[in-house]
């Protein structure tokens, strides 16, 4: 786990965060700057630099993150939601710890900007 990775950091408990579920492959809590009613990010306790560093290994945790991101996101009360992984900071991605946004509550646009 890299010493310097913000997400490695709440994994460890070294930063606190909203956590809403946790086992021994996954962490999921709330986005510290929420885009939509609801926001929170589920990541794998591995680290992965982002979702180009996905490796056949990683393909069962990946799975995951969808399947527990929707149990989460229907216990928030929100059936409907966006998913979002940013690969590169072109595309957005600020913290280089892979992550799955989910995002609802609100009317999503198309295409997202
Ligand atoms: P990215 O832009 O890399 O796809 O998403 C990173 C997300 O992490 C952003 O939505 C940002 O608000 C969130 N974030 C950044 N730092 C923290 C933090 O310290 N705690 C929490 N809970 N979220 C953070
Ligand atoms: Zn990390």
């Amino acid at each position: 786990m890299p010493d310097n990775c913000l997400f490695c950091k709440i994994i460890r408990g070294e930063i606190p965060a909203a956590k809403l579920y946790e086992d021994e492959d996954l962490l999921a809590f709330r986005d510290i700057a929420p885009q939509a009613p609801t926001h929170f990010l589920v990541i794998p306790k591995k680290h992965l630099s982002g979702p180009a560093a996905v490796s056949e290994e990683d393909e069962r945790i990946v799975g995951k993150m969808l399947r527990v991101g929707s149990e989460i996101a229907r216990k928030e009360g929100i059936p409907e939601f966006r998913v979002v992984f940013n690969n590169g900071a072109q595309a957005g991605q600020t913290v280089f710890h892979l992550h799955m946004h989910i995002l609802g509550g609100r009317d999503m646009h198309w295409p997202p900007g």
